[in-house]
């Protein structure tokens, strides 16, 4: 059965945002191929390096500069000590290149001498690692080790703002990181949660985008708070009359210049 909208749906009770979230995950689910990643890897280390450098650049260019690093430095102990210099080298132009060296040779460090060479499988362990916060753990426990994890970005947060299922605002485009998981992993069952965070990334970057969401044409229309609220005004329960032009273009929508 179809979840209601309700424009309230954040002051609803948590089964119903329950309802909500698992029905946007079956419909993003059909739109999206939650395991797409880009980024070429052929074992945790290498997608652990890979997600470190990812940062402000395509996954292209990651592409192109971890096959020459992998092919001078394959295992964590090599990068550990190669010299700073030669990283930023091979680093530079996937952009704050200082940066991203200094973090890919201490983890390698970390790898070798407190991880035995093996990249944990934890969130708690992996955070540990220079350069890992929780959402490149969360990428590694999902794609290499079919872990559990919720993983929050921009994209991931904004999209469960506008559909709705958070406790802030639906306008609210950057909503709290931590909070966003906790309230996540309260309504969503721990075996949708990795498959959920891939997918609702995409669609943040595909049709929920920042600054102009395409809510005309979007799959979650029909259960989505911040199209009822702000983009297409209705009463609950009452068909809309607005054209499709004024659906799909915002005019009263707080702008935060993101
Ligand atoms: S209807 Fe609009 S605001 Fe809601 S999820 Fe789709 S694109 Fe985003």
């Amino acid at each position: 059965m179809q979840a209601q909208h309700s424009p309230s749906n954040n002051e609803t009770n948590p089964s119903l945002l329950t309802d909500i979230a698992v029905q946007a995950h079956e419909i993003l689910r059909e739109e999206y191929d939650e395991y797409a990643t880009m980024l070429e890897y052929r074992n945790a280390w290498e997608l652990l390096v890979a997600v470190s450098l990812s940062a402000q650049t395509t996954d292209a260019q990651v592409n192109k500069v971890t096959s020459v690093l992998f092919a001078r430095w394959p295992g964590p102990g090599d990068l550990a000590d190669a010299p700073i210099g030669n990283i930023e080298e091979v680093v530079h132009s996937t952009g704050f290149y200082r940066n991203k060296a200094k973090n890919i040779k201490a983890a390698g460090a970390v790898i070798r001498d407190t991880f035995n060479n093996t990249v944990p499988d934890s969130i708690e362990e992996l955070v540990k690692v220079p350069g890992i916060g929780r959402k490149s753990a969360g990428v590694i426990l999902h794609h290499v080790f079919g872990k559990p994890a919720i993983i929050v970005d921009t994209h991931f947060g904004r999209v469960c703002s506008r559909i709705g299922i958070l406790s802030c605002d639906p306008a609210e485009k950057k909503p709290d990181p931590i909070r966003t998981e906790k309230e996540i992993a309260e309504i969503l069952p721990p075996e949708r949660w990795s498959s959920f965070s891939m997918v609702a990334n995409l669609h943040g970057r595909r049709y929920c985008t920042s600054r102009k969401p395409d809510c005309f044409n979007c799959p979650l229309r029909e259960i989505c708070s911040y199209r009822y609220l702000y983009v297409e005004p209705v009463q609950p329960g009452a068909a809309s009359t607005q054209s499709a032009e004024a659906a799909s273009t915002p005019s009263s929508v707080p702008e935060d210049g993101t």
